[in-house]
């Protein structure tokens, strides 16, 4: 039966739920996670979800990418291990050799594409991923003919739609997901086993059981290519921080904004934000908020 309470995520929760770095922890303790996207018209992508990923607390991250984006973006993002994957006309293919089930997230899809020659790369992901997935952005193109198959994963999907990708998702139109976010939300977690972080002004986090809630963070200075990218990274840290799922996902969206109110707040204005200047909010968040 699907609960319906709703909350408001905002300082409050963050500061409750929210945990603390160990003193005795390593590397391995705060996640080795995997991020596999990019193409060669969007190699920015990957790297802002990379750098977002460690930003917000990945212990070991690698980034698996084709070549050509790998040289685009490795020195933008020293700190990850790169995995080159094969490509076609610029686009990721699927690489049967690449051990997805040696993570503890994976997150794809940013900078993608729609290319149906990457569409095998989805497949291995969703079947051998053993533990949270993250799928963001043209990932919901190759992820809508899996959607079964994401209902019967082990371990939770995370689909991070705005509500043009929302829309397509399900089949209906914009306006229709922007006057029913609730619902709709809600019917397709229930029906895919999926946690949905429905994007825009107030991020609506939605869990398989119906548990939903609202984050009060951000503002329009997000309203730019790359946010959401950088959202996708902080996510797929958040989920190997010790801490239930649920909680990871609005901590995650509470961060993000947050980065963006900060920066905006001190050094930067709506208008000039760029996805990178949030990447850099996230450690005054971390800093100020405990
Ligand atoms: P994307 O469309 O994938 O780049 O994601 C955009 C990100 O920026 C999401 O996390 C949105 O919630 C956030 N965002 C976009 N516009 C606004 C806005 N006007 N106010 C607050 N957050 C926003
Ligand atoms: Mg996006």
């Amino acid at each position: 039966p699907m609960c319906s309470s709703r909350e408001l995520w905002g300082e409050e929760q963050y500061r409750e739920t929210m945990p603390e770095r160990e003193k005795y922890a390593h590397k391995g303790k705060h996640g080795k996670g995997l991020i596999i996207g990019g193409s060669s018209k969007m190699p920015g992508s990957i790297a802002m979800a990379a750098k977002a990923s460690l930003k917000a607390g990945t212990g070991l991250l690698t980034v698996a990418s084709s070549e050509t984006v790998i040289r685009m973006i490795a020195s933008h993002c020293v700190e990850a291990m790169y995995q080159p994957v094969p490509e076609s006309d610029g686009y990721l293919t699927d690489d049967p050799d690449l051990s997805v089930s040696d993570y503890d997230a994976v997150a794809i899809g940013v900078g993608m594409g729609r290319s149906n020659r990457s569409a095998a790369a989805f497949r291995h992901a969703v079947q051998d991923t053993n533990g949270p997935l993250i799928v963001d952005a043209d990932g919901f193109y190759h992820v809508k003919p899996l959607l079964d198959q994401l209902a019967q994963r082990e371990h939770p999907t995370v689909l991070t739609p705005h509500p043009g990708e929302m829309a397509e998702l399900m089949d209906v139109s914009i306006p229709e997901v922007l006057k029913n976010p609730f619902r709709l939300s809600a019917e397709f977690a229930e029906k895919y086993n999926v946690y949905v972080i429905l994007k825009g002004r107030h991020t609506l986090i939605t869990a398989p059981d119906g548990r939903q809630a609202v984050n009060d963070t951000g503002n329009p200075g997000l309203a730019k290519g790359g946010s959401g990218d950088v959202l996708t990274g902080i996510v797929h840290a958040m989920v190997m921080q010790e801490q239930g799922i649920f909680q990871a996902l609005c901590n995650a969206c509470f961060v993000h904004g947050a980065a963006a109110d900060w920066m905006v707040e001190n050094s930067r204005a709506c208008h000039d934000l760029m996805a990178t200047d949030v990447i850099e909010g996230i450690s005054m968040v971390y800093r100020a908020i405990s």
